[in-house]
């Protein structure tokens, strides 16, 4: 029997109505580093959300399910593309900023975008790759920048402003089947070609609902998010959809992500809730035992993307009394997987074990864990293997370009279709994940497994450390040994010696590593995580001992 229920698609169309109307007051604030942040109501974002999405139609001639990129800060014209590509039909394709040129040219020509929104900012980035960009036809400068840089190239060039003005702000958002493509978003391509996620209507519209409850972040219209994240990092978390659904306000960074920005931004615009991964709150910190910045506004920092030291997080609460919550998730996983909610019932001290995790799945994510030979393990907190998710907002393949099909590699999903994550773990009888490693970054000495994770955290435990980062080298008898690269704080005294005894009272003497460095700053990734591949690579051209 078939329910007796509406079938309303949820679509990002419903999004954008619900905030610009029931939450029209809700404040969008873009830091702009001049001491005068800009200011835009939600209704506002909604009625120039129309006028762009009438520009883009009528000036621009796009049609269907055009994919529009924007290589963009997190602000608030950024967040207006956000919601009008996507409501009127068309695909939003994020573009990641820090991509290297090569991997830009290929999403962009895989994505076959046609309009390219940029930030006037940006466009030193831009400029050199338009002529290798074939299927742009179009791009669309809002903010201050050199526009010269763009003289004589073959797609046309629009300034934002001028595009939308004088169109009418109400659009008639054509309803969509909900499992249509909303937006695109690329994995940062550690191996290989970057892979396209597509994320549905349905799959925003449910996530935003579920980022907004108790489960995760409880956010109200009381509330205003930081998303320090980018909007080019999986939808800045989901973030900003999730806001236009509960009405909460976003403080939005822009280009201002170093430390000293970040707390005057905290002490001045008083948010309450903010998100990023774990090294923008390293700097983050360090600025704060200088600065002396109020940040006490915040009632929650959630730190994923990467594992995020103990000590970090025990500082934020300890010194500036700021709870961390430690989230997993990914590209593939739209991205919210767990958060590390504490379970009831417990003392402040009691509850730290459980938040040091990776957290439970949140209730729309199933999960299981995988053995070497694909069997299924338990929930008993012991038994090791790698995680395989599943649900509505789970990619369930890859985007396979204009002409191609999805396609599904045997490594990233099992044959019933589980996401294999890569991510290596255990999960607790009560649910809780606690991720040891990446499976490609686990140290496998003599048939024992180190987690480099957990060297890592040790060592960032010290006073002296501000970053410490562990990758596998080839050994001859051992197959593999722990390369420990450290990062000192200004002024520290500690020596490799000191650090490697510190290490030693607290890991077992076989996981201990034999080879050391100290390095100036531990590379990252294009959106901030330790870059290990450069690491491993530095080792084997002999810049490392
Ligand atoms: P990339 O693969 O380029 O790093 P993603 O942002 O999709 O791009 O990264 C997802 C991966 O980040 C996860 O598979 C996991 O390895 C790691 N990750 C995310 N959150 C956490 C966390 N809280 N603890 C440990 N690792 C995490």
């Amino acid at each position: 029997m078939l329910s007796t229920m509406q079938d309303i698609p949820l679509t990002v169309s419903r999004i954008l109505r619900h905030g610009s109307t029931i939450h029209g007051s809700s404040q969008v604030i873009t830091w702009t580093g001049d001491g005068a942040p800009h200011r835009r109501s939600f209704a506002e974002v909604g009625a120039r959300a129309g006028r762009l999405a009438h520009a883009l139609r009528d000036e621009l001639g796009v049609r269907g399910d055009q994919r529009i990129a924007t290589l963009m800060w997190n602000n608030a014209v950024h967040l207006e593309a956000y919601l009008a590509v996507p409501a009127m039909g068309a695909v939003l394709h994020t573009l990641n900023l820090r991509l290297p040129a090569d991997q830009l040219t290929f999403i962009v020509n895989h994505a076959a975008d046609r309009v390219i929104l940029v930030d006037g900012s940006l466009l030193p980035l831009l400029a050199p790759l338009l002529p290798a960009l074939d299927s742009v036809d179009h791009v669309v400068v809002s903010g201050p920048g050199d526009r010269s840089v763009l003289d004589g190239c073959r797609p046309r060039v629009h300034d934002h402003e001028e595009l939308i003005a004088g169109r009418p702000a109400a659009y008639p958002w054509p309803e969509l089947d909900e499992r249509e493509a909303a937006a695109l978003c690329y994995t940062s391509g550690t191996t290989g070609d970057p892979k396209g996620v597509a994320y549905s209507h349905r799959s925003i519209y449910l996530h935003s609902m579920q980022a907004n409850s108790g489960e995760s972040f409880a956010t109200t219209p009381h509330d205003i998010t930081l998303p320090v994240v980018p909007m080019f990092h999986v939808n800045a978390w989901g973030l900003p959809h999730a806001a236009f659904l509960s009405g909460t306000s976003l403080l939005m960074p822009d280009r201002f992500l170093q430390p000293a920005p970040l707390a005057e931004m905290i002490e001045s615009e008083r948010p309450t809730v903010a998100a990023a991964v774990p090294t923008i709150w390293q700097g983050l910190l360090e600025e704060l035992a200088s600065g002396g910045r109020d940040v006490s506004s915040l009632r929650a920092v959630v730190i994923g993307g990467s594992a995020c030291p103990p000590a970090l997080m025990r500082d934020f609460e300890e010194i500036h009394g700021v709870r961390v919550l430690h989230a997993w998730g990914m590209t593939e996983t739209s991205p919210i997987g767990s958060i590390a909610h504490p379970p009831a019932g417990l003392t402040a001290e009691e509850e730290w074990p459980y938040r040091l995790t990776q957290g439970r799945f949140l209730s729309s994510v199933e999960a299981r864990l995988a053995g070497p030979g694909g069997d299924v393990l338990p929930w008993d907190g012991k038994s090791t293997g790698e995680l395989e998710v599943r649900g509505p907002w789970i990619a369930g393949a890859y985007y396979g370009g204009a002409d191609g099909e999805p396609f599904r590699p045997e490594d990233k999903f099992s044959p019933d279709g589980w996401l294999r994550t890569g991510d290596v773990g255990t999960i607790s009888p009560d649910g809780y994940l606690t991720l040891t490693d990446r499976a490609k970054d686990v140290i496998k000495s003599g048939g024992e497994w180190i987690s480099s994770v957990e060297l890592e955290n040790a060592l960032m435990a010290h006073p002296d450390v501000a970053e410490a980062a562990v990758v596998a080298v080839p050994d001859e008898r051992w197959g593999e040994r722990p390369l420990a690269s450290v990062v000192l704080r200004e002024g520290a005294s500690a020596d490799l010696a000191g650090l490697k005894s510190f290490l030693a009272e607290r890991v077992a003497r076989w996981q201990l590593p034999e080879r050391w460095s100290l390095i100036e700053a531990v590379p990252k990734t294009s959106v901030g995580k330790f870059d290990k591949k450069v690491l491993r690579r530095r080792y084997a051209d002999g810049e490392l001992e």
